[in-house]
């Protein structure tokens, strides 16, 4: 197992002053560093604990203040240690794939010998970050909804589990909306499923679109989605919750045979002291299944008394 690397900023202000004075490496010396440090490289996929696993090694040979690792395309940038105002950038680039960009800073200029020995500790850190990114986007498939780009089941359980975990730890409020496209069967049926799908498709996008950037919307079953709200209490969640029914009772959704029309009906929940994942969830499931009794396209809160 490895653990994840601690670095006290004392400890960078040390190592920022200290100019090795060994460099550049012998040859024989030079292939051995590289070689630790692949083995080293190679011991997780988990991109944060990578990143810092290199800086911890990059720092035995050349002093740095800080790291920058990022990846646009994927959304990512990770930063250790601290900016400081002399930089070395580098692309990350082979013949198959863009792997990003690393930036090492510290407070003096690099000498041309330290860029050579940063150029090749570098070139330990081509496999083991392809393997990380790939291996990150394999979790992020897994855990997306195809056909409408939101979480699925799974990536809704745990975020549900990290959400109550906070909301208990801040003492802040949490709450959910379970929301049930209204008689999708019949839509499927008189107009064919793949319009049932463009339906599903909007229906999901005006959720995501309407509800606040902190808010995840999941698609949990076939025609069902989930909102985890979270520092929001019962009556704000009710609030969100019918103006999401309203946008969706307003969608002319654009498919193949025409203009369709689809309504929701919402079940809210909020967590309570007594409550875990599944008694948050039930709540306001039970409180969707009484919006459908109540004759649909309407938004009923599951709160306690
Ligand atoms: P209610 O108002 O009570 O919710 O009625 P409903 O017809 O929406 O509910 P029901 O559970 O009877 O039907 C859900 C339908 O959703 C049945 C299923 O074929 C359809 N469905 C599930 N997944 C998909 C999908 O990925 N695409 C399409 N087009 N339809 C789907
Ligand atoms: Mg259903
Ligand atoms: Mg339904």
């Amino acid at each position: 197992m490895v653990r994840p690397v601690h670095i006290s900023p004392d400890a960078l202000a040390r190592e920022d002053n200290l100019i090795r004075a060994r460099l550049p490496l012998p040859q024989s010396e030079q292939d051995a560093a590289r070689a630790r440090l692949t083995t080293v490289l190679q011991t997780t996929l988990d991109l944060r604990q990578l990143v810092s696993l290199f800086f911890a090694a990059v720092q035995k040979v050349v002093a740095i203040g800080g790291l920058t690792y990022r990846h646009e395309s994927h959304g990512l940038k990770i930063q250790i240690g601290r900016n400081c105002p002399h930089s070395g950038e580098y692309r990350l680039i082979t013949r198959e794939d863009n792997l990003g960009e690393i930036r090492f800073t510290r407070s003096q200029r690099f000498s041309e010998v330290e860029l050579a020995a940063l150029e090749m500790l570098i070139s330990t850190l081509v496999y083991p970050l392809r393997n990380a990114l790939k291996y990150r986007e394999a979790v992020q498939t897994a855990l997306r909804d195809p056909l409408t780009g939101m979480g699925n089941r799974a990536a809704m359980q745990s975020a549900l589990e990290r959400e109550v975990l906070l909301a208990r730890r801040y003492q802040q409020a949490l709450s959910l909306l379970v929301i049930d496209i209204d008689h999708f069967k019949t839509i499927n049926d008189r107009l064919g499923h793949s319009s049932g799908d463009q339906v599903l498709r909007e229906v999901a996008h005006t959720i995501d679109w309407v509800t606040r950037q902190t808010d995840m919307t999941f698609r949990y079953g076939g025609e069902e989605f989930v909102v985890v709200l979270n520092n929001t209490d019962d009556s704000e969640a009710k609030h969100i919750a019918e103006r999401v029914r309203r946008a969706v009772n307003e969608l002319a959704v654009n498919s193949n045979t025409g203009p369709v029309h689809a309504t929701v009906s919402i079940g809210c929940s909020s967590l309570i002291e007594s409550d875990d994942i599944n008694s948050l969830f039930e709540r306001g499931d039970k409180a969707l299944y009484q919006a459908k009794r109540n004759g649909r396209n309407q938004v009923i809160s599951g709160r306690v008394h």
